[in-house]
Formats: C-alpha cells, structure tokens, sequence
C-alpha cells in the first residue's frame, strides 16, 4: 500500500509499504480521510522524541474509514463497517485510570499512521476507543471527533457557564473548536488572533462574539476596558497559542477568582513568570490540561453526529495522500486550518 511516512523534520515521503494484518482483537481501515493537526505540523518541522520514535516512522492520527479486515475474537466490528478511532485507550489497570484520569494513562499507546491507505488499529483501541459512523456522518468530518474531544474537555475542565465571558487566545483549528465548545456551553466567547482568516473563520464557524487584532500585540488593559464588563477582566481564558508571552498575557486577562485554561504546551524546557501576589490574593485557578477521555470522544461524536457542531467549515482544502508536503505548507502560510487527506479522492 501507499503511505506517506516521516524520515526527519521537513523529509516524510511517499512510498510503498507492507499493507498491515490484523492480530487478535485488531482492525484493518481503510482510511477514508485522515486531518491535519497542529501536533503533525509541529512533528513535521521538528520531529517527537515520543511520537515519532523508530525511523521512518507512520504518521498522522485524527482518520476515519471502512473496516476491510478485522482480526481474531474482534465481535462487534465487521468489514464493511465505517468507523471512527481514537489515537489512544486507557489501559483501565494503572494508578491514573483508577483515579478516573484516564487521560494520564500510564500506557496511553498513541496510534500515529493515518498517513496511508490503511491503518492497523490496536486492540485495546477497538475495545474501549473505537465507534461504529452513522451513514451520514462523512469521514472526514468524523475524524474531526480527536480535537473537538480534546476541546469539550477543555471547555467543560475550565468551567465555562452560560453567559461566562470567555476569552480564547490563538485560532488555530484548537482555538477555533475552542471557539465553537464554548459557544455550544452558552459563553460569551471573545477570540484572538493576529491572521485575518483565521478570525474570520472563527466568526463564521466558531460563532465568536467578537474578535481582537494581535498583530500589533496585545494591550491587556484596552482589552479588559473594551471586552469585559467594569474592564474586570474574563471568567475563563484559554490559551491555545503556546508562547509563553501569552501563557502569562492569559493570566493577566483573567479577572479575580477566574480561571486560566492553559492549553497549548510551549517547547519543553519553557518557563514563565508570574505575579504570586496577584495569583494569590485574587484566587485565579490555573489549569493546563492534556489530551482526552473515552467519554469526550463519544460526546465529540455525537455533537457531529446530531449536527450540533458542524465542523465543515475548518476543512480549507482536501487533497490526495502524495501531496501531503503541499497541506503542510499552506498550513504553515496561515492559509488553512485543516486539510482532509484523502487516500482516494
Ligand atoms: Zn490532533
Ligand atoms: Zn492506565
């Protein structure tokens, strides 16, 4: 089969591979559509000492396609089924999945390939992360259950109430499903960005309320005076850029007793500072969440599945699995939040 596989930062390519078997309790998909995600951008300029461990390695995670072949004792699943895997699933026996945190699973076993015309999915993934699509959910928009999952944990971690004024920093496609997460919970969502496009797409997609310019910065007081009532500063304010410039800038919005949602991880090694006074006396809650759960999958699923969340509008272009080099470069010119691989068009 064809794959695009990732040799070192800048070099993945396209070539012939083994097409996989499946073992007891896996699945074989064909990929139907597989999404660009910001971590595959971030790979792809930098490589991952975890994702990306033996060279060259598969690539690619949020897909959706059609069973083709399923392994021994695999029940509920039969070829010809579409579905939508996770990338990951709890293993139910450590220290963090018995605390609930599932997320933090000491063996989260992350599943990179998406990349390709067919993908083994592991058995642990078809047991607790894999689902059956209704017939009308497409496959590219299924795929989009990865990140809206990540997204609706996010929302509903940081406490976003109806009528909460909400400020997301960064649009990227996160920022963007941020954007929409919290318009689904009832906020009041103020979205920041310095690209043109990518606030525009947050008004028409994300449904934001209002957007601010970052291009020349961002004034933290003139955003309080003229975004939030009394200029008191935000309920919730969730960061989704990484730079640790706006990791504090996302303090500095919150008003007394709110919270800061800091979302997107900065480069390892990546300190900031803060006013402990300020974080003290006017109780700011700080969050810094990672991945999902099993349950944020399912509801992901179902927002799309019930049209409750439409994400169609994130998806800038579609393109054929070769030409995978091209998605990534208009990603990094700003021009696209995500693009639908297709292995056939
Ligand atoms: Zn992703
Ligand atoms: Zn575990």
């Amino acid at each position: 089969m064809w794959a695009m596989r990732f040799h070192a930062p800048g070099d993945v390519r396209y070539e012939q591979v083994p097409c996989p078997q499946p073992d007891a309790g896996e699945l074989i998909v064909r990929i139907g559509a597989a999404l660009t995600c910001g971590t595959d951008l971030k790979c792809y300029r930098r490589g991952h000492p975890v994702l990306l461990k033996d060279l060259p390695s598969a690539f690619g995670h949020e897909f959706a396609g059609e069973v083709v072949a399923v392994g021994e004792g695999v029940e509920n699943f039969h070829p010809g089924d579409r579905v939508v895997c996770a990338n990951s699933a709890p293993c139910y026996q450590c220290f963090y999945c018995h605390q609930g945190q599932t997320n933090l699973c000491e063996d989260l076993d992350l599943l990179n390939g998406a990349y390709a015309e067919y993908i083994r999915v592991p058995a642990r993934i078809v047991r607790f992360n894999t689902y059956a699509l209704p017939a009308h959910v497409p496959d590219a928009l299924a795929a989009f259950c990865e990140p809206l999952a990540v997204c609706l944990r996010g929302v509903e971690e940081s406490n976003v109430r109806p009528g909460a004024r909400v400020a997301v920093l960064g649009l990227g496609p996160i920022g963007q499903l941020l954007v929409r997460a919290a318009k689904w919970k009832g906020a009041h969502v103020t979205a920041f960005a310095r690209n043109a496009f990518k606030r525009e797409t947050a008004l028409r997609f994300g449904l934001a309320d209002a957007v601010v310019d970052m291009t020349d910065g961002l004034d933290v007081e003139a955003v309080r005076q003229q975004y939030t009532p009394q200029g008191r500063g935000f309920d919730v304010v969730i960061e989704a850029v990484g730079l640790p410039e706006m990791w504090e800038k996302a303090v500095a919005l919150s008003r007394r007793g709110g919270t800061v949602n800091l979302f997107a991880g900065c480069k390892s090694g990546t300190s900031i500072q803060l006013d402990t006074r300020r974080l003290h006396y006017d109780e700011i809650t700080l969050l810094s969440l990672f991945h999902h759960t099993p349950t944020y999958f399912k509801k992901a699923l179902s927002l799309i599945a019930q049209g409750e969340i439409d994400p169609s509008p994130l998806i800038s272009a579609r393109m054929g699995l070769a030409e995978l080099p091209d998605a990534f470069a208009l990603l990094e010119a700003g021009r696209a939040i995500k693009v639908a691989i297709q292995p056939r068009p």
